[in-house]
């Protein structure tokens, strides 16, 4: 499936350099859908490997022209290393500063966490040291059902779901940030729940809600038509609510379905290469997901180490893929093509050879019960603000929320 980024992922989206840190393969949780297949409690960054990243990226400014960056901070659970986040967060400030970087003033520190120990003293005292630079995202996956379906604690004992730690943060971090967004992850036996898991997270007063099927072949026949009468039901949920003012799902969106231009839409979907990781051992990654940590069958691809910098040449085939080098003739063909997402990572892994440039489309037929799903959602709303005379209205207020499949 495809990695969580931060619910503010938008921000000067396109413009930003996104270096990833692999802080902790640990984790308090277990979820049943997590990518990472290799988690441990021994991979915890040392300083000296994050201070060498650092050092490398802000010594080779002209290799690093983008505009802005995000420091994005992954695990496991990115705040089990609080104080290695904060001595790394402090480091990169003064260093930005001392050298005149163009990125001073044009940064963002990025987390995404399960929220377990978002309250306490220590990930507070960051939070309010680095509050205007910050953009977190808690992953609460709908109903505690639905969440502790999936999201339980480690461990050998009895199965012991999450969602009552998670929840009781849930108004501390929307306090601290009043527009924050959820991610949540469909795999199959969480399609029953997907309505009353939206509608749950609107009650809890999270205003965005970006939700995703995994990219994996986990599903099971049948599972796209249970998937579509979700999406409608939802859909009526939302229409006869009027949650469509000030609520908004990633699910419905007015450019998914459609068929793609080959020559002005051919880029690629996923950012893998011109975004960096860098883990515990100090290896560079194209994305996290290339990593030994998130592959099930496939060696980690990696593009160099903070010693010795990136090679240019594990790089380049990454910043050559587009759709067109990588799709099925039937995906080149699609007439709903847009909207229908891959992550290089998982095509990587689920490929019959070791190559980056098989796209895996274990997501079609859930894309195309989504297609089928939004369309209803589109014209029932268009209809009932028709009707009502408010669709000038609800055209120049309206926002979508940014997929992020990752
Ligand atoms: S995976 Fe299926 S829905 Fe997606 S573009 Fe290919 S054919 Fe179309
Ligand atoms: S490979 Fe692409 S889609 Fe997959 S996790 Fe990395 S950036 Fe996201």
């Amino acid at each position: 499936m495809a990695l969580y980024k931060e619910s503010g992922g938008s921000w000067q989206s396109g413009m930003a350099k996104n270096i990833t840190f692999i802080v902790t393969k640990d984790c308090q949780l277990a979820c049943k859908y997590c990518y990472l297949v290799g988690k441990n409690e021994k991979e915890r960054m040392p300083w000296s490997v994050a201070k060498a990243a650092i050092d490398y990226i802000l010594d080779n400014e002209e290799k690093f022209r983008e505009q802005s960056v995000i420091w994005d901070f992954i695990g496991g659970e990115p705040f089990l290393e609080i104080e290695l986040i904060d001595r790394i967060c402090d480091y990169i400030k003064a260093e930005m500063f001392r050298r005149g970087h163009h990125w001073f003033d044009s940064y963002r520190f990025s987390f995404s966490t399960n929220g377990i120990n978002y309250h306490t003293d220590k990930v507070q005292q960051f939070i309010k040291k680095n509050h205007s630079h910050l953009s977190i995202g808690i992953t609460i996956d709908g109903t505690e059902l639905k969440h502790d379906l999936n999201r339980i604690y480690k461990g050998d004992g009895p199965e012991r779901g999450s969602y009552r730690d998670v929840v009781r943060n849930i108004p501390l971090w929307l306090e601290q940030f009043p527009g924050g967004g959820t991610k949540v992850t469909i795999s199959s036996p969480d399609i029953p729940y997907i309505k009353e898991s939206v509608l749950h997270l609107y009650s809890l007063g999270i205003h965005e809600v970006n939700i995703n099927c995994v990219f994996e072949d986990v599903w099971k026949e049948g599972d796209d038509k249970l998937f579509e009468d979700q999406l409608m039901q939802l859909a009526d949920a939302i229409i006869d609510g009027g949650y469509y003012t000030d609520y908004a799902c990633s699910f419905y969106s007015e450019n998914i379905g459609k068929p793609l231009d080959p020559v002005t839409e051919n880029q690629n979907w996923c950012g893998a290469g011109k975004m960096l990781s860098v883990d515990a051992a100090g290896n560079f990654y194209p994305c996290t997901r290339f990593a030994a940590y998130s592959l099930r069958s496939k060696a980690p691809i990696i593009i160099g180490n903070v010693r010795d910098g990136i090679d240019e040449n594990k790089l380049r085939p990454f910043l050559t893929l587009d759709r067109l080098t990588q799709s099925p003739q039937q995906c080149l063909d699609c007439e709903v093509a847009s909207g229908c997402a891959w992550c290089q990572g998982e095509n990587y892994d689920a490929a019959a050879t070791p190559t980056i440039y098989q796209r895996a489309t274990a997501i079609c037929l859930m894309h195309k019960a989504r297609v089928r799903a939004n369309n209803y959602y589109w014209n029932r709303l268009y209809r009932k603000l028709e009707l009502e005379g408010e669709r000038e209205q609800f055209e120049s207020n309206h926002r979508e929320v940014k997929p992020d499949n990752c």
